[in-house]
């Protein structure tokens, strides 16, 4: 089943506001199977509006989504237009208008003149009904398209599509789009590929899509065929073992938290150059405090030395960021905090700050237990930003392996 999502809004097309109603809307409706075929913003104007409708039909699709624009104030230009576009006639909604003064009443809100647009109804099509605010949508139906017009706001507007619109869309769903999602780190997306061809070429139906991003490689595969998803998916999976960190929707700290409190295990953890981004990851984690102990920022040596009992020696001879001092700061950390892992990590986030023999996005990550101390090296880039989040990823995957 076909939707499409037209987003109406100037903040929009200015980049004043993030379009998150159609990426939200869009993850929701392949969720259960639909298909969005196309995505469309732009201004509130009705030359605009009607053009984009136009492009929208094309396509054919069952659905049609519209969001924003359906305010009082004049700026919300989005009912008059597709009245006009559908040809339906207002009519004036004494109920409603009357219902919408007793809770403006309620909320102690004083309803003005404007807020009587929000009563109006079309001649033909139907009111979508808006339990958290006063805005109601409109549907409509056109050559077997059924249009919905939602407010922009995004909690109204995601509320609404979940009380009535979603459930439509699943009541009408005829032949799903199956998916399935596996999510990598630690290998490029060129040679992921590369790997796995031998997989992806053979015969399977299905579409098979890579989505790069600082923390690794999610493959999505899809097919209305249930069977032949969980197939490619299973021969995936086997091939690719430890590099897939997980098959669902959640991140890397979700499965570390998850994966520490069902083994009864406690973390503490020594940043540098990550500036403390693993401890944010984890807390961000409800249930954390199971298993996180804490953690430390110890970006000068001084603080390597007093809080983690790394050698002055140590630090002269190696360097800050070396082997060496990694596994000191893991070992330390974990003795600090009494827990069962200590991580940590010591590295030259750039852009300055390098040498040959350590270029910048030179970065040494090491997990200690109470039997032993892995460190590893990594080689990132020149990017101060992205050196941390690929840190703060191939730390947290170095215990997620580790458990
Ligand atoms: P209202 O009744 O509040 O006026 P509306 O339907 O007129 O609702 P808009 O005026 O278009 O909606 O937008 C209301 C708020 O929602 C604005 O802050 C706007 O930036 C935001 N918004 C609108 N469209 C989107 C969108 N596609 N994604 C995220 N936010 C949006």
């Amino acid at each position: 089943m076909n939707i499409s999502i037209l987003s109406i809004g100037d903040e929009l097309l200015a980049g004043d506001t993030i379009n998150t109603n159609s990426s939200w809307i869009s993850r929701k409706s392949t969720q259960i199977g639909c298909n969005v075929s196309r995505q469309i913003t732009c201004k509130d104007q009705k030359e605009e509006i009607f053009q984009a409708l136009n492009y929208l039909n094309e396509s054919q699709p069952e659905y049609i989504v519209i969001t924003g624009g359906l305010g009082p104030t004049d700026d919300d230009i989005t009912r008059k237009t597709l009245f006009e576009y559908f040809k339906v006639k207002e009519i004036f909604d004494e109920d409603y208008w009357q219902k919408l003064k007793r809770r403006f009443h309620k909320l102690g809100i004083e309803i003005v003149e404007s807020n009587k647009s929000q009563a109006i109804k079309p001649s033909m099509g139907e009111t979508i009904a808006n339990p958290i605010g006063s805005a109601r949508g409109y549907s409509f139906l056109k050559n077997n398209t059924n249009y919905f017009s939602l407010p922009g706001v995004p909690y109204e507007m995601k509320s609404m599509m979940t009380q009535t619109i979603l459930p439509q869309f699943e009541k009408n769903i005829k032949s799903p789009i199956f998916r399935e999602i596996i999510r990598t780190t630690g290998v490029v997306e060129s040679s992921l590929a590369e790997n796995i061809s031998k997989i992806t070429k053979t015969k399977h139906e299905c579409k098979v899509g890579y989505y790069p991003s600082l923390h690794g490689v999610d493959i999505r595969i899809s097919s209305i065929s249930a069977k032949k998803v969980d197939h490619l998916f299973i021969a995936l999976k086997n091939f690719l073992g430890d590099t897939t960190y997980t098959d669902k929707k959640n991140n890397m700290e979700e499965i570390i938290v998850k994966n520490l409190s069902r083994l009864r295990k406690t973390i503490a953890i020594a940043e540098s150059c990550t500036g403390g981004l693993i401890g944010d990851r984890i807390t961000n984690v409800p249930g954390a405090s199971e298993v996180f102990k804490g953690g430390v920022i110890t970006y000068s040596n001084r603080s390597k030395q007093e809080i983690l009992g790394v050698a002055s020696d140590l630090l002269k001879r190696y360097g800050a960021v070396s082997e060496k001092v990694a596994m000191k700061m893991s070992y330390g950390i974990m003795k600090k905090f009494n827990s069962d892992y200590g991580l940590s990590v010591t590295g030259i986030a750039g852009p300055d700050g390098g040498s040959i023999e350590k270029p910048v996005g030179t970065v040494f990550i090491s997990l200690s237990n109470q039997e032993t101390t892995k460190v590893e090296k990594f080689m990132f880039g020149k990017d101060r930003e992205k050196n941390k989040i690929k840190t703060s990823q191939a730390a947290l995957n170095m215990v997620r392996i580790s458990l």
